[in-house]
């Protein structure tokens, strides 16, 4: 578990917005994933009308599953046009409106009203601006977070999550001295120590 060839990679936002211009966006995955089929039971609890957090969203379909199913979706993406083909893709009509406590930050918002994305860096937010969440899907977000954010990162998702809520965590797993991510490879003790 040798880390040192990426602990020091940053990838900045403009890098990021570069991608989806390009269309270098092969993380997107059309189908949806099935780790959140697998694990939708833990996710919910047999509970419903959860307000469930993407993290670093993409235009990660499961967002339409979860809203589908009457859950609540919220979402951040720093990328605008990830955001509007969500919503295209889906042929969902949304309205956009500027988040006053976020300069330059601006809300998507289906106009059936359960799926609500901030168009922001995700460090932008905190609990008094989205709530508390029964429930995250982390697939593309932590592993995506440059090394050197991980902590703040981590900090940041537990102060937005409710005491019984849930949270599904996606990683991958390789030798991180042959690709340099992201998305980066991180270690099982380290999410412990992390998410505690
Ligand atoms: N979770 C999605 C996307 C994974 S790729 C999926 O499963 O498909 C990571 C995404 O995070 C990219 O779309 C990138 O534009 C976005 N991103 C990177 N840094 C971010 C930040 N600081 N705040 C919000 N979004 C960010």
């Amino acid at each position: 578990s040798d880390v040192g060839s990426q602990k020091d990679r940053v990838v900045t936002e403009e890098e990021w917005l570069e991608k989806w211009e390009m269309g270098n966006i092969g993380f997107h995955k059309e189908e949806g994933h099935p780790l959140l089929r697998k694990y939708l039971d833990v996710l919910l609890n047999g509970r419903s009308g959860q307000r469930i957090f993407f993290p670093l969203c993409g235009k990660a379909v499961e967002m339409k599953w979860l809203a589908d199913m009457g859950h609540s979706v919220v979402g951040v993406e720093i990328s605008e046009q990830a955001v509007k083909e969500f919503f295209s893709e889906h042929s969902l009509p949304y309205c956009e409106e500027p988040v006053p406590e976020i300069s330059g930050a601006k809300m998507f918002q289906s106009t059936s009203g359960n799926i609500s994305l901030y168009c922001c860096s995700i460090y932008d937010l905190s609990s008094s601006i989205v709530g508390k969440f029964d429930g995250v899907w982390d697939r593309g977000a932590l592993v995506a977070v440059n090394p050197c954010d991980r902590q703040h990162y981590a900090s940041l998702m537990i102060s937005l999550v409710e005491k019984n809520s849930s949270y599904l965590l996606v990683t991958v797993s390789y030798d991180p001295n042959k690709h340099k991510g992201p998305p980066f490879y991180v270690p099982e003790p380290e999410i412990k120590s992390l998410f505690g």
